[in-house]
């Protein structure tokens, strides 16, 4: 072994010894450590458990969470977690193999999504449109699951995490009516998307989702569901062809210029630590009333 391939041996080591979620080893006494898929639901997971709780993020900022895989060292995390919080409606299509391998009895799993009425959507797989949390009364009742799966596994903070769960449930409510009351001033009520993440906020506040641009979920649109999505923005006069960073904008872009629409490039999933969902919600309605206002 030469003494570059030795060096690299060691770092390889130290990756393996050091994975990339953190176990119990690293949490404070006393904290109950939750594993949670994507960002939106570990905030609410934090939002929810204030001190108590130290989450690990599963699905790493930037990816896309429909074809993210995760990986074998993210294993430790789940092995030793109290709580798994996920979407659910299949966003998790890991989740099931990763319970198995975890092998941990006392792991509660949440499904934040189960309970809420799901869109069906062909495209999206046939278990539906899993993009729920868009919607902030939706959010309301994930938090609610995510509050009672806590109030299980730890059943002595179950107080705490009811008063930490109202609070933001309050907050919520009046995102809601924020967004309510922007939306009525939105003069153009039609968009295109690259892809249906929207589609609950759009039922929610009665805007129309004219096109879907991309096919199936990470898979690059065709030169006829190109040519679709721009007959269907013309049709509909859609100001906005609405894009995301953790999936290509290129289409959208092509689709834009030909229908005289803008790109927004709306975050739907928010890239922790400095990530709160109530703002990102914001900043995407600004962004949504530069274009439809
Ligand atoms: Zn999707």
């Amino acid at each position: 072994m030469t003494m570059a391939t030795q060096a690299r041996f060691m770092i390889a080591l130290v990756l393996i010894i050091l994975p990339v979620g953190c176990g119990k080893s690293e949490i404070a006494p006393g904290k109950m450590l939750v594993a949670a898929s994507i960002a939106p639901i570990y905030h609410f997971a934090q939002q929810v458990g204030g001190d108590r709780v130290e989450v690990v993020l599963l699905v790493p900022p930037g990816s896309n969470p429909h074809t993210y895989q995760i990986q074998p060292n993210q294993m430790s995390a789940l092995s030793k977690a109290s709580v798994l919080a996920l979407n659910g409606v299949d966003l998790e299509f890991w989740a099931d193999k990763a319970i198995d391998a975890a092998h941990n009895t006392t792991l509660i799993v949440v499904r934040t999504a189960d309970g809420l009425s799901i869109i069906e959507e062909s495209h999206e797989g046939e278990h539906g449109n899993p993009h729920v949390w868009l919607d902030p009364i939706n959010a309301i009742h994930q938090v609610q699951s995510i509050r009672d799966a806590f109030i299980k596994s730890d059943p002595a903070h179950a107080s705490e995490y009811e008063i930490n769960a109202e609070r933001y449930i309050e907050r919520l409510r009046k995102l809601d009516s924020e967004i309510r009351a922007e939306v009525a001033g939105f003069s153009h009520k039609s968009f295109v998307t690259f892809h249906p993440t929207w589609t609950y906020f759009a039922q929610r506040y009665g805007l129309t989702q004219a096109a879907e641009i991309e096919p199936s979920p990470g898979k690059e649109p065709s030169p006829r569901d190109i040519a679709h999505a721009i007959k269907m923005a013309r049709e509909t006069n859609s100001r906005a062809i609405f894009a995301e960073p953790q999936m290509s904008p290129k289409a959208a872009h092509v689709v834009a210029e030909e229908a005289n629409a803008k790109v927004l490039l709306l975050d739907a999933f928010g890239a922790p630590p400095d990530y709160d969902y109530i703002d990102n919600m914001r900043t995407n309605l600004k962004l949504m009333a530069e274009a439809l206002k």
